[in-house]
């Protein structure tokens, strides 16, 4: 009893400090807003059948004075429950948007980035934020170059609104992409109600190719069934040349990872692009 005791209280503890960490790093986050003090870095991804980079994902960093990089696997979900992703969500919307203008004249007119976007991201009180992405669009005369990455959750349940909204951007030339696939919902049948170009598999599928004949096989029915619904392919966390192989054998269209690439800094991603020999 006296264990059970001591071990609630140490819960109890670690959840408290866990909500006040929250608390306060939500504060910051207010702050970060206006300091300035993010970040978009660019992660290329690999087009397999020319081994050329011809899109990125646009990866968001927070460089907080005390506590150095902070991960958005911790401010994200902070953000999307604050709703403080609206901004933040604008903002690396409009950084994306003008660094592929300039990509797309500089290096390669059909060159991408693509932006996540949370669930928050979609709710029908934020739809305003719609009409700035599209007009952000129309100003910098962007037919094509920005794919928007959802996650299998917002398909759920078939909702009209959001199905709407993935109109709304696809008549404005976006492309979607369907982020971590097979980690959410076992229901496929979203895959045929939505309009979707990007299949993404999740790093999960990925990592130990080499030597999971199971996620091999996932891996290779994932990319049979993707493209007998039309859609292209992007493995994640590829990180070494032997999943690589494994997956162009599979006919996997792209390839992102650390074997390609860590997410960089849009500077030294210019420096390669202009290389003869990208990544
Ligand atoms: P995600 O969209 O699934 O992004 C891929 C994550 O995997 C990135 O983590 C990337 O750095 C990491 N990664 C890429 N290649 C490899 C690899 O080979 N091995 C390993 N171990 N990891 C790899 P990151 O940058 O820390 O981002 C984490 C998550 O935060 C993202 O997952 C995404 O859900 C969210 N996120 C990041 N930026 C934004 C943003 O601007 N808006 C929203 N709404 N979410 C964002
Ligand atoms: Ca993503
Ligand atoms: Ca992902
Ligand atoms: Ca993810």
């Amino acid at each position: 009893k006296e264990e059970g005791r001591k071990q609630y209280r140490h819960f109890n503890k670690t959840l408290q400090e866990k909500t006040e960490k929250a608390h306060l790093l939500t504060q910051e986050l207010r702050l970060a807003v206006i300091n300035q003090q993010f970040e978009v870095l660019y992660q290329p991804i690999l087009s397999i059948s020319d081994l050329k980079i011809h899109k990125a994902e646009a990866l968001l960093r927070w460089h907080h004075p005390e506590l150095g990089m902070v991960s958005p696997a911790d401010f994200i979900p902070l953000a999307e429950t604050s709703g403080m992703i609206i901004d933040i969500g604008n903002w690396v919307f409009q950084q994306a948007a003008e660094q592929v203008k300039k990509w797309q004249s500089s290096y390669d007119q059909h060159f991408q980035i693509s932006v996540n976007r949370s669930p928050a991201q979609f709710q029908s009180s934020v739809s305003k934020h719609d009409v700035i992405w599209l007009n952000t669009l129309l100003q910098l005369s962007l037919k094509h170059g920005i794919c928007i990455e959802i996650t299998e959750g917002l398909l759920l349940d078939d909702n009209e609104e959001i199905k709407e909204t993935l109109k709304k951007f696809r008549s404005a030339g976006v492309a979607i992409s369907l982020d971590d696939f097979g980690t959410g919902y076992a229901a496929l049948s979203y895959l045929t109600k939505f309009e979707l170009d990007y299949l993404k598999i999740d790093r999960a599928f990925v990592m130990n190719l080499e030597s999971s004949a199971q996620n091999q096989a996932l891996c290779e029915a994932i990319i049979v069934m993707a493209h007998k619904l039309g859609l292209k392919v992007i493995a994640e966390g590829v990180e070494t040349q032997e999943q690589l192989f494994i997956l162009e054998a599979a006919g996997c269209d792209y390839a992102q990872g650390y074997f390609v690439s860590k997410p960089i800094s849009h500077l030294l991603f210019e420096r390669e692009l202009a290389s003869q020999d990208p990544f």
